[in-house]
């Protein structure tokens, strides 16, 4: 991944709710075409950094520039579309619409053609392997699995450059997680997007990232290669609360 150029820099962010720190002085590079993690125990400051990233949430300090602009407090729709996609933690279920119409939204971000976003919706449904026969049904027909499908097909169908993945497998089953992994290296690999996934499930990041920025109480405690980060002292004290022997 060295000498690709920096597509992400967030420089000295911190944010606070009330006298809570949630980001504390964080900065961090993202390489263009790379697979990142982000990882941390609960409450670490995860969510809040694509919060600041996407602009849901104005950093109280420091800078985050996209593609060499500065994009810190701009709002969430300019930033998606200068071609920064995510997904949500919490599954936003759509109960009456169809999964076709939930990513011809997404498709929608860049183009008011309603036959070219169905156009890439279609193909983004394809890419991420929802069968065909799924494509009618309303969110209410279909499992959390398919949920969590269709939204990365909406972030996917909005054409981002960078894609923020924010517990996506959270509460599916093993197989299912191995699946999405699989989806995830898939979408990577095809569309050459820079992919930053926040997971728990240590195996699920573990296996897809090439170099994984570790969270702990808002600040940044490490980054490297899953191997440095597992047997990282630091990491491990975060995780288990004890000090390694
Ligand atoms: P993570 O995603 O790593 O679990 P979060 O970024 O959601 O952590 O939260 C970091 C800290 O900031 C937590 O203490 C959380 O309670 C707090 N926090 C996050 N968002 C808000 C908010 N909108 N209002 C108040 N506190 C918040
Ligand atoms: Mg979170």
């Amino acid at each position: 991944m060295s000498g690709a150029r920096v597509i992400l820099r967030v420089d000295g962010v911190s944010k606070k709710f009330g006298g809570v720190v949630a980001l504390d002085n964080v900065s961090l590079g993202v390489e263009e075409g790379g697979i990142y993690g982000l990882i941390g125990p609960n409450g670490s400051g995860k969510t809040t950094l694509f919060n600041c990233i996407t602009g849901v949430y104005k950093p109280d300090k420091g800078r985050v520039f996209f593609d060499g602009r500065d994009i810190t407090g701009l709002q969430p729709h300019v930033i998606a579309r200068l071609g920064v996609a995510r997904t949500w933690q919490k599954v936003r279920p759509f109960r009456n619409i169809k999964v076709i119409d939930a990513v011809i939204a997404g498709g929608l971000l860049k183009t008011s053609s309603i036959g070219e976003a169905r156009k890439i919706a279609e193909e983004t449904l394809e890419l991420v392997g929802v069968a065909r026969e799924e494509w009618g049904k309303l969110g209410s027909e279909i499992s959390l699995m398919e949920h969590k499908l269709v939204d990365l097909a909406r972030a996917i169908a909005t054409q981002p450059r960078l894609l923020l993945l924010d517990e996506i497998a959270a509460g599916l089953r093993p197989h299912e997680q191995e699946k999405l992994a699989e989806v995830i290296r898939r979408v990577w690999r095809e569309r050459g997007l820079t992919i930053i996934v926040v997971e728990h499930v240590m195996k699920f990041v573990m296996s897809l990232s090439r170099k994984i920025f570790v969270l702990h109480e808002g600040r940044l405690i490490a980054e490297g290669a899953p191997e440095e980060i597992a047997s990282n002292p630091k990491v491990i004290e975060a995780y288990l609360g004890i000090r390694p022997a």
